[in-house]
C-alpha cells in the first residue's frame, strides 16, 4: 500500500539545520520533528536505511527507513505494554517467541516475567540487532538474557515450520512497509496460531486509532477470523505518531478475558522489575476503548 522511503537521500532530507523531521505516507499532512546533537549511526542495510540519533530532549533514538523505532525517553512504555498484556492474560507463558524487536526492549520485558522459561527470538535484520547493542545498550542488555535464542531470520518464514510449539508468540514489528508489510496480513495470523500450542496467545503491534483506524480495523479483523478471543488494546507512547500505539491480542481460549490479568502484580513486583508505565490497573484500562475506537471495531 505504501511505497517504502529506500535510501539515504530520502531519510537525511528529513534532517535539516540539526532538527530531524519524521513524515511518512501513512500519516500524510502532519509531521513530528526533534532536535538532533549528533548522527551517531548511520547506514543501509540489506532491508533498511538505519539511523540512530543523540538528541537534545529524547536521547537516543532509533530511525528505520526514516521512521523513528523507540526513543529512551518513552521506550519503556511500549516495550512493557506489548509484553505484559499478552504475558500476563495467559496462565502459564513459559516459552514465549519474538518476531522482530531487533533492538532487544521486548526480550529485556519478557525475560522479567517469572513463569518465562524459555525466549525464541526472529529478527530479520542482523544490522540492526548489532547497532542497538553499540548505541541502544539500556535495550539491547535483552540480548543478554539466558533464557533467550535468538535468530537472524524472516518471521513469516520461520513461522510456516514451527508447529504447537509457544505459549504467547509477540510481533514487535516496523510498521506494514518494506520488510514487515507480511506481519500485518491474516495468513501470518493463520501461521501464528498453528505454532501456538493449546491456550495461546498471540500479541502484534497493530498501529494509531487516529492516524490509521483502517489498519487497526483490518488487523483486529485478521486476528478474529482465526482466533475465538480478540482485542485491541493501547499505550501511550508520545514519540509514535499522535503518542498512542496499539496492540491487536488474540487467544485461542474461548473464555479469556484480556481486561483480567491472570497474573496481578503487587508494587513490589513492579519495583523488583523496573515496570514503570505496566501495572495491573493499566492492563484493565489499555481495553477500554474511546466511542468512535468501540463502535468502529465492534
Ligand atoms: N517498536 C517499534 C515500532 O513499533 O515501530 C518496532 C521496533 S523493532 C526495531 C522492529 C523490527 O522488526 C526491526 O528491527 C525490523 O528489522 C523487524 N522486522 C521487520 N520485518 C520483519 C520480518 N518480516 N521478520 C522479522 N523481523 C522483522
Amino acid at each position: 500500500r505504501f511505497e517504502p522511503t529506500y535510501g539515504s537521500v530520502a531519510t537525511m532530507d528529513k534532517l535539516k539545520n540539526n532538527w530531524f523531521t519524521e513524515s511518512c505516507e501513512m500519516w500524510p499532512g502532519g509531521t513530528f520533528s526533534f532536535e538532533v546533537k549528533e548522527v551517531l549511526h548511520e547506514e543501509k542495510s540489506q532491508y533498511q536505511q538505519i539511523h540512530v540519533f543523540d538528541t537534545t530532549s529524547l536521547g537516543r533514538v532509533l530511525v528505520l527507513d526514516g521512521i523513528i523505532q523507540c526513543t529512551q525517553k518513552d521506550e519503556f512504555s511500549y516495550q512493557e505494554m506489548i509484553s505484559f498484556l499478552p504475558l500476563c492474560s495467559h496462565p502459564k507463558p513459559e516459552k514465549v517467541l519474538i518476531v522482530g524487536g531487533g533492538d532487544g526492549g521486548v526480550a529485556r520485558e519478557v525475560a522479567k516475567h517469572p513463569q518465562v522459561k524459555e525466549i525464541v527470538q526472529v529478527e530479520i535484520d542482523a544490522k540492526v540487532i548489532e547497532v542497538s547493542k553499540k548505541y541502544l545498550p539500556f535495550m539491547a542488555v535483552g540480548f543478554e538474557s539466558q533464557k533467550l535464542t535468538l535468530h537472524v531470520g524472516d518471521g513469516f518464514d520461520f513461522m510456516k515450520n514451527h508447529s504447537q510449539e509457544f505459549d504467547v508468540i509477540i510481533t514487535d514489528s516496523s510498521d506494514p512497509v518494506g520488510p514487515a508489510v507480511s506481519l500485518f496480513q491474516e495468513n501470518y495470523f493463520a501461521l501464528m496460531k498453528s505454532a501456538l500450542k493449546p491456550g495461546g496467545i498471540v500479541c502484534s503491534q497493530a498501529g494509531t486509532i487516529w492516524n490509521d483506524i483502517d489498519l487497526v480495523s483490518n488487523t483486529l479483523r485478521f486476528c478474529r477470523n482465526q482466533f475465538p478471543s480478540a482485542a485491541y488494546g493501547y499505550a501511550s507512547v508520545p514519540t509514535y505518531p499522535s503518542g498512542q500505539i496499539g496492540f491487536v491480542i488474540g487467544s485461542l481460549d474461548h473464555n479469556v478475558r484480556f481486561d483480567e490479568p491472570k497474573q496481578v502484580f503487587t508494587r513490589e513486583d513492579e519495583k523488583a522489575m523496573n515496570l514503570r508505565y505496566y501495572n495491573s490497573d493499566v492492563h484493565k484500562a489499555a481495553f477500554v476503548l474511546p466511542t468512535f475506537v468501540k463502535y468502529r471495531l465492534a
